[in-house]
């Protein structure tokens, strides 16, 4: 087996139980391992942004200082999705005052003076006089007083900054959205190309828009991104129909009301909890540090809730794709989320109970994994994952044990990156279960994870090797040498 290939520990300290996801731009393409080292496990490529070769040249950068470093690092690969956005601009900025005047034309490229270009085709067909226009995730608002030959003129209600591809919301006009795009369909093959191990779907409005991405692409895990009305309405289905979500706080703050948005977000970590999927809260998180080095109290606190809530993982986007601070961005969601993660009321904090609607043995055998960690003060739950599924079951009631996940599969060990509380390992298969307890013990007693003599809960599925079949549980001493037959 080659260890260099195994997460090791030693040299990292301790590391949140909450995942930080951290998008790769421009300003941290060249510190990647940096990011590993601060506390990143997860990287995000936006494909809004940036073209083909960058995507693959960071891809395969990821994964070459992710290897050097031994590290199961993910890769999310995020498809843009039917998205308005504006052209660019000269000098990549402009103020727009209140009052002003713009014109809304259809196109790509550098905007003229007074003007703004849209991505979207046939939007002034659709759009008409008095609807809202919404720029840059909603910083400024305009209201159109004309539509004349395919331009559209509208007057600044709420001014501000817009700059280059900034999001555009329409929510009076109603566009013909398809889902995917010609772009979506080239990105997931590119995707798929690369061995992504996410692909991050963005505006999806029912279960039928996944089944459509993963059609394209069967390996990676899906993450629905929830932006739109449509996929609050239709949640139940979505999260039976994907693995992962995001709370896309940027599209979906201009959807629906600003002031609903911390509340949106407590319910679709919970509904998430519920159905075994995991959540990557997103989108402004430590907005101020695209410039500043330290965090505003109102982002310290915004983290430190999301953490509470019960996420899985934390999002970082412009802080690390084009910011001047990735990796102090980095160090500090790490410093929140332990923080938050040690106190008394993270403990405290209400989980998921049984999931009734799944009567499995897996279920079940999680359940009492973790209520027996917690009634023996057990501090790890050592478990052999073929998917990743085990872990997830386990890692949802949030135990207050490490969820130490064995897999013998790279792309499983890869795809965990995003799951809170889940520590993955790579542990070749063996084909019995007393093989598996004690190779598995001294590899952790080897790698440092575990002291000999430590109790731990195991979880396994007998016959090894086979999918959803967990349905063993034993209290084990580290190093004890176990005959079970
Ligand atoms: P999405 O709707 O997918 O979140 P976004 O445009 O909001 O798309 P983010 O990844 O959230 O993009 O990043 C926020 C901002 O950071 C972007 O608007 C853009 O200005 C900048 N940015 C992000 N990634 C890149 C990149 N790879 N290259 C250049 N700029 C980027
Ligand atoms: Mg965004
Ligand atoms: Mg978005």
């Amino acid at each position: 087996m080659d260890l260099s290939h195994l997460e090791h520990t030693s040299a990292e300290g301790r590391l949140a139980r909450t995942k930080i996801v951290a998008t790769i731009g421009p300003a941290s393409e060249n510190c990647v391992g940096e990011l590993i080292d601060a506390g990143m496990r997860t990287a995000r490529i936006n494909f809004s942004h940036g073209l083909p070769d960058e995507h693959r040249r960071r891809v395969d950068n990821i994964r070459a200082v992710a290897l050097e470093r031994g590290v199961g690092i993910g890769i999310l690969a995020d498809i843009q999705g039917p998205k308005l956005r504006l052209g660019t601009f000269a000098g990549g900025k402009r103020e727009l005052k209140v009052n002003e005047k713009l014109v809304l034309v259809e196109g790509d490229g550098e905007s003229k003076e007074g003007q703004a270009l849209l991505n979207f085709p046939g939007f002034s067909s659709a759009i008409c006089e008095g609807h809202k226009v919404f720029l840059a995730d909603g910083q400024c608002e305009l209201k159109v007083e004309k539509v004349v030959g395919g331009e559209a003129t509208a007057r600044v209600i709420r001014g501000g900054w817009i700059g280059d591809r900034k999001g555009v919301h329409l929510p009076d006009t109603e566009l013909a959205i398809r889902l995917p795009t010609p772009k979506d369909v080239a990105d997931i093959a590119l995707a798929r190309e690369m061995e992504v191990d996410m692909i991050g779907v963005s505006f999806v409005g029912t279960a039928a828009d996944l089944r459509a991405v993963r059609k394209m692409a069967p390996q990676p895990l899906i993450v629905a991104k929830i932006e739109r009305s449509a996929a609050l309405v239709n949640l139940a289905e979505i999260l039976e129909e994907t693995d992962g979500i995001m709370v896309a706080r940027g599209d979906l703050g201009v959807e629906a009301p600003l002031e609903k948005l911390p509340l949106i977000q407590k319910d679709l970590i919970d509904q998430a909890l519920m159905a075994g999927k995991f959540t990557i809260t997103a989108t402004e998180m430590l907005e101020s540090m695209v410039s500043a080095a330290r965090p505003t109290r109102a982002e310290v606190a915004d983290v430190s809730n999301a953490v509470l809530d019960g996420t899985d993982a934390v999002m970082l986007s412009a802080e690390t794709a084009v910011g001047a601070y990735p990796v102090r961005a980095v160090l500090a969601m790490q410093e929140i989320a332990l923080a938050m993660e040690d106190s008394a009321r993270y403990a405290r904090a209400t989980r998921v109970a049984f999931r009734h609607a799944e009567p499995s043995f897996s279920n079940g055998t999680a359940l009492a994994a973790v209520q027996a960690a917690k009634a023996l003060e057990i501090k790890r739950i050592i478990c052999f994952t073929e998917t990743g599924t085990t872990a997830r079951q386990v890692s949802r009631f949030r135990p207050k044990a490490e969820v130490i996940a064995l897999t013998p599969h790279r792309r499983t060990f890869q795809a965990m990156s995003v799951m809170g509380h889940v520590r993955p390992v790579l542990f070749e298969r063996r084909d019995n279960l007393e093989t598996m307890l004690t190779d598995g013990s001294r590899v952790l007693v080897d790698r440092g994870i575990c002291s000999l003599g430590e109790q731990v809960v195991m979880v396994a599925g007998v016959p090894p090797g086979i999918a959803r079949t967990t349905n063993v549980m034993k209290l084990h001493h580290i190093g004890e040498v176990s005959s079970l037959y």
